[in-house]
């Protein structure tokens, strides 16, 4: 687990004024990364560190600073663009990296003149995804998710037997994963209309989205050696956020008795910033199980996951309709949530469990976390729950109503760190936002 360092302390302040703007995702203690490129030139690739409303281009930064050759090193990759070289990286090293950063862009930094000329507004930037992302896993780790859900699809048998004992999850697909601002079209498929015992093939009308989190794998054990629960924590880079979009419609038809398929695999928009474990340590609560549960078997289980596997950010889910857009209306929030509370398992335990049977991992593998969903009604992080399976219609606030996503509705999803109690102990951290609007589904 990260220990707290210089980076972290709440004090620092950035000679970006940005940084230190009132509820700003990205001061200095957060430093997420990211790859872009400069949207006016269409140049190269390359990645970026957000600061304030600004990016620190790492390409032209290597060549403007007389940096330590060790970091010197580790930028060279990064200038061209490919962060999966330095998520491999060590955590002494990715942690030297951060303090470099972090000392060069403090207030009274000797290298403010020479980076000043490296920044690049992020309103001017095109992100890509933020890594190659190998392998995609999606999990399932809200218990109040899965209960909510279960009732929907089996009112007698919500929650299944195995759901306390394996953290359940299903392989997704890389290739449909996209950057924030990616617009989709509406997926078609295979339907059973209510009372109907045969399908039909239409656009479905039960579009919804996921409230997840993205975790960045940064390991790559051989195939046939599990990552352990001691080692699992440091396979993880960072987070972002994640939106999983499904068709309820075609999920109901398709599911049984192997899984989630075409309902989820036509697209999922993930945020253009990873925020790194190191920059998340100070948010880090303990993990527990509640009395009554059965606890985790051994090889899910450590000392370190027991006092501080679990992570405090909160979570939000926003919809702008089209509507709502066209008369310059900002977008309703939905409904909010907190991983901590909301999430079963650790993602020390999703890696622990996903590598168990000797499954191998690669650098940029991407895990969600299952959609986010809350103990309270309000807290669902789908539409499926919040309108109680379609019955009961969400209000917006211009008179609106969605039971699921109507062709150019733009779901924007929002995460952020802060001390419990709102004490400036630990400066607030966030993780941006990941949005993406619908379009109509594809004619004939
Ligand atoms: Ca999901």
């Amino acid at each position: 687990m990260t220990q707290l360092n210089q980076t972290h302390d709440a004090q620092l302040t950035s000679w970006v004024p940005s940084a230190q703007a009132l509820g700003c995702d990205f001061p200095i203690q957060n430093l997420p990364f990211g790859r872009f490129q400069i949207q006016a030139k269409q140049d190269d690739w390359r990645i970026g560190v957000a600061i304030g409303d600004q990016i620190l281009d790492l390409r032209s930064a290597l060549s403007v600073v007389a940096w330590p050759a060790e970091v010197a090193r580790m930028l060279g990759p990064l200038a061209a663009g490919d962060l999966n070289a330095h998520m491999a990286e060590s955590s002494v090293n990715r942690s030297a990296l951060r303090a470099a950063l972090s000392t060069s862009l403090q207030t009274g930094s000797a290298h403010q003149a020479a980076l000043a000329k490296c920044l690049v507004a992020q309103s001017d930037a095109q992100m890509s995804v933020p890594c190659r992302i190998g392998d995609y896993t999606d999990f399932f780790t809200s218990i109040h998710h899965a209960t909510s859900v279960g009732k929907l699809f089996r009112p007698d048998n919500p929650l299944l037997p195995n759901y306390k004992y394996v953290p359940i999850g299903y392989h997704g697909r890389a290739s449909s994963i996209n950057v924030s601002g990616t617009n989709f079209k509406r997926p078609l498929g295979q339907i059973l209309p209510p009372g109907q015992e045969t399908p039909v093939f239409a656009p479905s009308k039960r579009l919804d989205y996921e409230l997840e989190l993205a975790a960045y794998i940064r390991a790559s054990n051989v195939q046939g050696e599990p990552i352990s629960m001691v080692d699992a924590e440091d396979a993880l880079f960072g987070l972002g956020l994640l939106n999983d979009w499904s068709a309820r419609d075609v999920q109901a038809w398709e599911y049984q008795p192997l899984g989630p398929f075409l309902a989820k695999s036509f697209a999922s928009t993930v945020s253009p910033w990873v925020v790194t474990m190191e920059a998340l340590a100070p948010f880090r609560l303990p993990f527990t199980r509640a009395e009554g549960d059965p606890q985790p078997m051994p090889y899910l289980t450590s000392k370190a996951n027991s006092d501080s596997g679990a992570i405090n950010i909160t979570l939000e889910v926003w919809l702008q309709t089209k509507t709502m857009a066209d008369a310059g209306a900002p977008a309703a929030r939905l409904s909010t949530s907190n991983f901590a509370e909301a999430s079963y398992w650790t993602l020390a335990q999703l890696v622990a469990h996903h590598t168990v049977n000797g499954c191998n991992l690669q650098v940029g593998d991407m895990f969600g976390s299952g959609t986010q969903s809350g103990p309270k009604l309000d807290e669902g992080g789908s539409l499926l729950e919040l309108s109680k399976g379609g019955k009961q219609p969400v209000e917006l606030p211009n008179g609106e109503r969605r039971t699921f996503l109507e062709d150019g509705d733009t779901v924007i999803l929002r995460g952020y760190c802060q001390s419990p109690d709102g004490s400036p102990s630990h400066v607030r951290i966030g993780l941006g936002e990941v949005r993406a609007t619908v379009l109509p589904a594809r004619v004939g």
